[in-house]
């Protein structure tokens, strides 16, 4: 029988492209060890229309990777609560599945071994009655996994919710400045939620597994990366081996699909054109992850900032969001009328300097253009890969998720991207304060030192998987080896 490796990535397309590139990854060098099995959910809402032709096409060009469907199941939707704690219910409710749905691929396989993403952790008991290993695969960086490693800790330290302690600030082991506990990662925010509860038992359950790969490499994170070998993150605890094995960026051959997401396939190949047509280095790019939006008024005052800062950009705009303080798109495929958002002129007096993309652009292939000097970004941990992979300096926006974390690290602790100062209560950003920032970042001498920085860390990164000798080949031999 041959051996495989289960991978089970959390519902949704981001989440299950990147557990399918770990699997190419591992199938890419130890191809005659394992085949992959990935097991995916059904019927979730983050699912979307594309997921079966991606799984078709994986299955296609990848004959050692099999996908295998939990049943589908129903969540309670009248009780109040979040959708992020009805998903991870309907996580919950779908695993109680995976014992049945992994006898039948012992049927024909022996598993060696469990990957899981965080949100599957309800997986964990069920591996160890099968005594299967389980390693978490963590797909943000190694900071994030210290500050998600103690959050047990945090969460002793009082009784209230991040939410309402504005004037408290949150140590995290390795991280040089505290974090407002305002800015704590999302779900965690409203202890009247229950998906705060969940977050804590996932992150109570990662030292429990028999190791943990994280979506980074050694020479970008390397103090967190200490913090977590070191123990300071789970105190009472063994903490598992932490394998670094990134960065792990998903390659566009893989058509991800019609998720309405995305524009027409014209407009990206116009920016890209577009982008062929500029200076070196003298555009800033601005792209804010799969969700990320503004209001009217932020997108107004975006437009001013970029106008006044005279540089050139190429400015990715999604359709504003219902409510004025939520920042991420509810409805990605609704259209929406573009020019009436900006300030009146503004396309016709910028058509020179810059481009605005609806919807959808294809951000590691813009990021790559020689064109492209700077990467206004929301701090999605994907988003700032691909900036270090290309070697593009950062301007940091963040919006939601463990976004605020990763931007205090990303400029305190990497020092690899300019700060940018936010509104207190609702994030907002000045035009000002945005021309202010892209001009720094474009013009500055600290912009050009930074982009200097990011070009020797892209040659880093390059290097961490390029060859056998580099620190994510190394650890990834570590994890076959493990793996057995
Ligand atoms: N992305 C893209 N074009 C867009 C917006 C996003 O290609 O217009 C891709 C981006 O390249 C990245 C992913 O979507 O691979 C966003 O992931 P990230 O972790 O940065 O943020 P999230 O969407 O999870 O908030």
């Amino acid at each position: 029988m041959v051996d495989t490796i289960v991978l089970l990535p959390a519902p949704g397309m981001g989440h299950i492209i990147s557990m399918v590139e770990l699997g190419k990854l591992i199938l890419r060098h130890y191809a005659h060890k394992f085949s992959i099995s990935v097991v995916i959910t059904t019927g979730s809402d983050w699912d979307t229309p594309s997921i079966p032709s991606y799984i078709h096409h994986v299955s296609q060009s990848n004959p050692s990777i099999s996908f295998h469907s939990l049943p589908s199941v129903s969540v309670d939707t009248t009780q109040t609560r979040s959708s992020t704690a009805v998903a991870f219910e309907f996580i919950r409710l779908s695993l109680a599945h995976a014992p049945h749905v992994l006898q039948q691929i012992s049927k024909s396989s022996t598993i060696r071994a469990l990957i899981i993403d965080l949100f599957c952790s309800s997986a964990l008991p069920a591996a160890k009655d099968l005594n299967l290993p389980v390693y978490y695969f963590y797909t943000s960086g190694a900071y994030a996994l210290a500050a998600f490693l103690y959050l047990p800790k945090i969460h002793e330290q009082t009784t209230k919710s991040f939410k309402d302690l504005t004037t408290t600030e949150l140590h995290f082991p390795g991280m040089s400045s505290p974090l407002k506990a305002t800015h704590m990662i999302e779900p965690m925010l409203d202890r009247d939620d229950p998906a705060y509860w969940d977050m804590l038992y996932f992150c109570s359950h990662l030292p429990k597994s028999n190791g943990i790969i994280a979506n980074t490499f050694e020479d970008l994170e390397p103090e967190a990366l200490k913090t977590i070998t070191d123990g300071a993150c789970v105190p009472d605890s063994p903490t598992p081996p932490v394998y670094s094995i990134g960065p792990l960026i998903a390659h566009s051959e893989e058509p991800a699909g019609d998720d309405g997401n995305k524009g027409d396939r014209a407009p990206e190949d116009e920016c890209l054109s577009w982008l062929d047509s500029q200076p070196s280095r003298s555009v800033v790019f601005l792209c804010f992850g799969s969700r990320g939006t503004f209001s009217v008024a932020q997108v107004k005052e975006i437009a001013r900032g970029l106008e006044r800062s005279g540089q050139r950009f190429l400015w990715v705009v999604k359709k504003p969001p219902h409510g004025e303080k939520s920042k991420q798109a509810e409805n990605f495929a609704a259209e929406f009328d573009l020019e009436g958002m900006l300030p009146e002129g503004f396309l016709e007096r910028t058509k020179d300097k810059g481009m605005v993309v609806k919807k959808w652009a294809p951000q590691g292939d813009v990021l790559r253009k020689e064109s492209v000097g700077g990467f206004v970004t929301h701090c999605g941990w994907n988003s700032v890969l691909e900036a270090v992979v290309a070697g593009v300096p950062m301007l940091a926006w963040p919006l939601y998720a463990e976004q605020h974390l990763n931007k205090n690290v990303l400029v305190n602790d990497m020092k690899m991207a300019i700060d940018l100062e936010q509104r207190e209560d609702d994030g907002f950003v000045s035009g000002d304060e945005l021309e202010r920032r892209v001009r720094e970042l474009m013009e500055s001498e600290q912009g050009r030192e930074l982009r200097e920085k990011s070009w020797k860390m892209r040659e880093m990164a390059l290097a961490a998987l390029g060859s056998a000798s580099g620190s994510s080949s190394r650890a990834l031999a570590k994890l076959v080896e493990a793996l057995g």
